[in-house]
């Protein structure tokens, strides 16, 4: 399973997602490279009605979860209800179809 990578700040704990040449907190360099654990919780969504070419569904749900670790990152969530704060597994999935070729991207169920 291919996924993402965050990194931790060794100065102040600080997950900086997606990378930064210095910690967003406290501007240290120093980063340990982590990845995300199985499960999070929602924290916000969206829903989107006007989808890009390529995506073959009527409206979808994209939503920013938080990692039991504290990585913070954005996917499709396919679940009928939703609920901030809820409890979702992520997976590492096809997500759309893009030139000819299949795009993969987080999802959480
Ligand atoms: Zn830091």
């Amino acid at each position: 399973m291919s996924t993402i990578t965050a990194y931790k700040c060794n100065n102040c704990g600080h997950v900086n997602y997606p990378r930064h040449e210095r910690c967003l907190n406290c501007k240290e360099r120093d980063f340990k490279e982590i990845k995300p654990t199985k499960k999070g919780k929602l924290l916000t969504y969206t829903i989107v009605n006007e989808l890009p070419w390529g995506i073959d569904e009527r409206g979808r749900v994209i939503g920013v979860v938080e990692f039991d670790n504290g990585i913070r990152a954005m996917g499709v969530v396919k679940a009928d209800k939703l609920k901030l704060g809820m409890k979702l597994t992520s997976d590492w999935e096809e997500v759309r179809f893009q030139n000819g070729e299949v795009v993969y991207g987080l999802t959480f169920r």
